[in-house]
Formats: structure tokens, C-alpha cells, sequence
């Protein structure tokens, strides 16, 4: 799959020695990917690279807000995120990202790195577990308000429905009782 990619840092040439690149993660990075709980942001991402003999070292400064879908009124809102964390990627046969270790693999052969998807998981990885609008200054919750009436309307509506919904069965019983006496 090609697409346009920003997020590669190329590695012919370098020394081993330390390294810094920045990047931009934004709207359209985020909506790049279909799943993922983050719909949009503008995140500065640092990244620092250290070439060793036989491994990189890899840090990367996450910081800026991402756009969450809010549990409470179902709107967008901004999340300030800040994350900072590392990855060793070791030489290897294959590339392989697909890991859940500290390390991942790189191919022998690569003479860049795409970075995309450590700042993708990062951004994650930094989200609280929480998703609300925040509260004013007041100590207000900032969720928009009319949301929250609809949704608690249509909370009431489903109750009723599904108390409609006993009553039948209720009345079956009730039937069956009446004839068995
Ligand atoms: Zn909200």
C-alpha cells in the first residue's frame, strides 16, 4: 500500500551518533487510519534518533491535543496529550513493528524508517481513561448541553419501551395461571 508519507526518517548515511526530527501529527494523520479512538489533533512530535552498530535508539516527545468523541454528549472535544517514550529497533531479516516489547525489528536492507505508526500507538497510549468535554473555570462541565438533554431523553424513552416490552410476557403468565386454575 503507498500513500504519501511524511512521517520516514531516512538512514543512508548516518553516523552513529545522536539524531533530532521533528514532526506534525494532524487531522489528516489521524484520519488516515480508520479505527482509533483519535478523530483529529495537531501533535508535536520529537523525535531523537541514536545510531548504534547493530540497533537504533529511539525516543519520542508527543505534545498537543487530539480530538475525542466525548462520553457524556457524544461531541468532539480536545484532549491535551503529552507522552514521552522509547524503542530500541534492533537490525534484522524482516521488518517487524508488530510487537508489544520494547524492540522492534528492522530490515538489514531499509534505508529509511517510517515512524507513522510508533506516533500513531503513542498518541494512544497517552490518552486518559476518561473521555469528557472539561469542566469551566466554574467548575461547569463544558459538554454541550442540548446533547446531553436529547441523549437523557431518548435514556427515558428506551426504559419505557423496554418496561412496554415485560408487560406482554407478564400478561402471557398471568393468562396461563388463570387457565390452569
Ligand atoms: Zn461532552
Amino acid at each position: 500500500m503507498e500513500r504519501d508519507n511524511q512521517y520516514i526518517i531516512p538512514l543512508d548515511g548516518l553516523e552513529e551518533r545522536e539524531y533530532s526530527f521533528t514532526f506534525k501529527a494532524d487531522d489528516a494523520f489521524f484520519q488516515s487510519y480508520e479505527s482509533g479512538e483519535i478523530k483529529g489533533g495537531e501533535v508535536d512530535v520529537k523525535v531523537t534518533l541514536l545510531k548504534k552498530k547493530t540497533s537504533m535508539l529511539l525516543n519520542f516527545d508527543l505534545s498537543g491535543t487530539v480530538k475525542l468523541t466525548c462520553d457524556r454528549c457524544l461531541e468532539l472535544y480536545e484532549q491535551p496529550i503529552a507522552i514521552s517514550d522509547e524503542i530500541l529497533v534492533n537490525y534484522g531479516d524482516e521488518t517487524n513493528f508488530d510487537t508489544n516489547s520494547d524492540a522492534v525489528t528492522l530490515s538489514r536492507d531499509a534505508n529509511s524508517i517510517d515512524v507513522s505508526s510508533f506516533i500513531y500507538e503513542y498518541s494512544h497510549f497517552a490518552l486518559p481513561i476518561a473521555h469528557y468535554h472539561p469542566d469551566d473555570a466554574d467548575g461547569n462541565p463544558t459538554c454541550n448541553a442540548k446533547m446531553i438533554e436529547l441523549i437523557d431523553k431518548y435514556k427515558v424513552e428506551e426504559t419505557e419501551k423496554t418496561e412496554d416490552a415485560i408487560d406482554p410476557r407478564w400478561e402471557a403468565l398471568r393468562e396461563l395461571k388463570n387457565n390452569n386454575n
